[in-house]
Order: C-alpha cells, then sequence, then structure tokens
C-alpha cells in the first residue's frame, strides 16, 4: 500500500535533517574561526587578513560544490525509452514473463541498451514504466529511475547520478580541503590552548573544538573521496562496484572502463578550465556510454574472451558466462579498448 500523502510530506521533511546538521556544523565552524579565532584571537594583522582570506576562498568553493550537489535535479530516462502506447498495453495484459520479455526485446532493439539483469532479461522498470539505459537504477527515496545512478545520499537529500556526480566529487574534495586548511591553521593555536601557552579565554573552548572537528571531518571525508577518485579511475559507479553491469555475454566490472584519462574525462570533462569548478562538464547524455562492447566476429571474441579468463578455452560466448572478478583483467589501459564482450542481440 502506498504511503499516505502526510506521511510522504513527513518523510520529505525528515531527510532534510542531515543536511541542517551538515549546516549547523558549517556554521558553528564559520563562527569559530572568523570571530572566536581570527578576531578575538589573532593579535597580528597580517596573519588575520590573509587567513581570512584563504578561509574564505576555500569556504566559497566548498559551498558552492555542496549546492550544486543538492539542487541538481537528477536526470531521468527520456520518453524514448517509455514503451510506445500499444506496447505497453499489450506488456500490461501479457501475465507470462517470457512474452513480456519478448515486447521489451521488440521496444528496446533500436535503443542503446547494452546491459540486462542478472537472468539475461531486458531491465524494466515497473514502477517508472521505462526502458532502463545501461547504468540508470531505480531510487526508491526519489521514486525515480536515475540516469548513471551512484547512490542516494543522505548527506545532500539527493541522488548522486549523471547530472551531479562531478559536483558531488568536488564537493568531496573541497570539503576536505576546507577542513585541511582549518586544521593547518589553527593547529598552533590549539597547541597553545592545549598548553596552557595562551591564557585561558572564552575562544579556548571554540579552538580546540574546532580543531579536533575539522580533523574529525578530514579523516572521514578524504577516505570517501579516495574512493570515488578510485571509482572515476575505473569508470565504476558505486552500484557497479558492488554489482558488476551484466553484459550480453555476461558480468563485465569493466564493462564501461576505456583507460583513466578516458574515464576521468567522462565525469569532468576533457577541459582543463571547467574540471576544478562545480559546473557541468560530464560527457554524454546519460542514456548511453561507450562501452568495450564492440561488434566483431564471434570466433574473434571467444578468442578474446579466452584471453581475459572469461570462459574455458572450450567454452561458448553464451549468457552462461560466471562472473570472473579475479580474472577479468583490465585491458584498456593506455586508451587502448579492446572488446571482451559480444552482442547476443538480432
Ligand atoms: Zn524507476
Ligand atoms: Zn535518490
Amino acid at each position: 500500500m502506498a504511503p499516505s500523502p502526510a506521511l510522504r510530506c513527513c518523510k520529505r521533511t525528515l531527510n532534510w535533517i542531515p543536511v541542517l546538521f551538515i549546516n549547523l556544523v558549517v556554521g558553528w565552524s564559520y563562527y569559530a574561526y572568523v570571530v572566536e579565532l581570527c578576531v578575538y584571537t589573532i593579535t597580528d594583522n597580517v596573519e588575520r587578513i590573509s587567513y581570512l582570506i584563504i578561509f574564505h576562498i576555500f569556504l566559497a568553493i566548498f559551498i558552492w560544490s555542496y549546492w550544486k550537489t543538492i539542487w541538481s535535479k537528477p536526470a531521468s530516462p527520456s520518453i524514448a525509452f517509455a514503451l510506445p502506447r500499444a506496447e505497453k498495453e499489450l506488456f500490461e495484459k501479457e501475465e507470462r514473463a517470457e512474452m513480456q520479455q519478448e515486447i521489451l526485446k521488440r521496444a528496446a532493439r533500436n535503443l542503446p541498451v547494452y546491459t540486462r539483469t542478472a537472468g539475461g532479461a531486458i531491465r524494466y522498470c515497473t514502477y517508472c514504466q521505462v526502458i532502463k539505459p545501461d547504468r540508470c537504477h531505480h531510487c526508491s527515496t526519489c521514486e525515480m529511475c536515475v540516469l548513471k545512478m551512484d547512490h542516494h545520499c543522505p548527506w545532500v537529500n539527493n541522488c548522486v547520478g549523471f547530472s551531479n556526480y562531478k559536483f558531488f566529487v568536488l564537493f568531496l574534495a573541497y570539503a576536505s580541503l576546507y577542513c585541511a586548511v582549518i586544521c593547518a591553521t589553527v593547529i598552533q593555536y590549539f597547541i597553545k590552548f592545549w598548553t596552557k601557552e595562551h591564557a585561558e579565554t572564552p575562544a579556548k573552548f571554540h579552538i580546540l573544538f574546532l580543531f579536533f572537528v575539522a580533523a574529525l571531518f578530514f579523516i572521514s571525508i578524504m577516505s570517501l573521496f579516495s574512493y570515488h577518485l578510485w571509482l572515476v579511475g575505473k569508470n565504476r559507479t558505486t552500484i557497479e562496484a558492488f554489482r558488476a553491469p551484466v553484459f550480453a555475454n555476461g558480468p563485465d566490472k569493466n564493462g564501461f572502463s576505456l583507460g583513466f584519462r578516458r574515464n576521468m574525462a567522462e565525469v569532468f570533462g576533457d577541459r582543463a578550465k571547467y574540471c576544478f569548478f562545480p559546473v557541468f562538464s560530464s560527457q554524454g547524455d546519460g542514456h548511453s556510454f561507450v562501452t568495450r562492447l564492440v561488434h566483431i566476429d564471434p570466433e574473434q571474441a571467444k578468442g578474446v574472451l579466452q584471453q581475459n579468463g572469461k570462459i574455458p578455452a572450450n567454452g561458448e560466448t553464451s549468457l552462461s558466462v560466471p562472473p570472473s572478478e579475479a580474472t577479468s583483467k583490465e585491458k584498456t589501459d593506455g586508451d587502448q579498448i579492446v572488446a571482451v564482450t559480444v552482442d547476443s542481440e538480432p
């Protein structure tokens, strides 16, 4: 049973609590740094002004990327991925799963859809009534299908996906830098207060806590940032890191990887001047992705698959290829595309 509108409204409001928490921490850090440290504690004017300038530059770019991550609407599949009216009626009337699959296969024939369910079926969202584009997943919190969905992030109360993944990675980077700047500039006053070298003032409490909180956030955000940078380098989403995308011939965790440089460009764009700012510069449209999937001669494909350890020497290229996490070697480093999957669709 669907939740009542009042319950949904209540849930939507509660979802903002983590964002409110982050805002309160950032607000307090601003007060502690600007007022308690720079105004009341630092006596040297040159030091005070240079700290304030550096602090505000990092705060501004951190808030900018956080804002863009929160307010970028998740991108959903275009109308081209919805079933045509007649097909939809047929699909809804049909009770046999295999016949429903036939309808979906017919509809997906002209769509750039190469990934399948674990059972080899066309991926279809019954909630949104669309054929899911590659890397698209349904988010139960946002109640919609999200293109290149990475995960639903409670700290930004938004889905992280094609439309804001770059902003999210930059938000992690600049949040880490913001914490690093605070730690690096506060540490000398932290030591002075800690060793009682500096006279006790009401600022002591704020400065001690500011250092602890910034250091704690720095460690946790930095580890998350490193993980996402690794994912970008491998061209995987968080979902794909846990469950390899399934292609026509089986799962391939490196199915979208095109080599480190091109993987980075897919998220950050290829123009250096936009890479470091939270402006949209990701490549593609979110519906189709360059894959290592190439239409090649089945015999040649079998050779490549054997080379990659995806099938035994006498094996068949079929849907029954098992996920071979350990043996599916990255072959695309240095931007050399190697086919590892074969399209078995007619
Ligand atoms: Zn959906
Ligand atoms: Zn979501």
